[in-house]
């Protein structure tokens, strides 16, 4: 199986997590958290309930606090599950990217900065190039969930022998 990544952000596009904690407040509910199999293990592994995460329409997502719309995790600036547990949810990981699946085009992907962060995240131009840093890690989750329903599966290598990069 072949994957192909059309990317839309300039390649000198640079980032750096400020930790300002905003999109872990949701952006006021713009920012919608998917989680995936490896997250929800790691999450019931210390709230077997799930009250962290709920399902709609077949997938996983954090369960924000209403009405603030702030993650669960989220105590004053700090994400507690990096803090206590090394541990991000991977959407959390390669944030401000996201990728949307071409629905006409099998196991293609259109790859942009989300468009909340280009408004908010105070990160974005500076730091490190993404498309050595966030770019490789959300290729790697992106064919690790379509052959493995899991983003921490595969190698980079193994991941990248099997996609094509289009910079637009
Ligand atoms: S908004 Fe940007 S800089 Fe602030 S915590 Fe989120 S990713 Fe980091
Ligand atoms: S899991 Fe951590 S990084 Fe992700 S939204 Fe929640 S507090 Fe922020």
């Amino acid at each position: 199986m072949r994957f192909t990544f059309i990317i839309t952000f300039k390649r000198n596009l640079s980032f750096k997590c400020l930790q300002c904690g905003r999109c872990c407040r949701g952006y006021g509910a713009g920012v919608r958290l998917e989680l995936y199999r490896s997250d929800i293990e790691f999450l019931s592994s210390f709230a077997r309930d799930g009250k962290f995460f709920h399902k709609e329409d077949g997938l996983y997502f954090m369960s924000f606090k209403e009405p603030e719309h702030i993650c669960p995790f989220y105590r004053e600036g700090i994400c507690i599950l990096k803090k206590d547990y090394d541990f991000f949810p991977w959407n959390c990981k390669v944030f401000p990217l996201q990728a949307l699946e071409e629905e006409e085009a099998q196991s293609t992907f259109i790859v942009g900065v989300n468009p909340e962060a280009e408004e908010h995240c105070p990160g974005l131009g500076k730091g490190y190039l993404v498309r050595n840093s966030l770019l490789p890690e959300l290729i790697r989750g992106l064919v690790g969930i379509k052959l493995n329903d899991d983003p921490r599966s595969l190698p980079l290598e193994i991941a990248l022998s099997v996609s094509e990069i289009i910079w637009l």
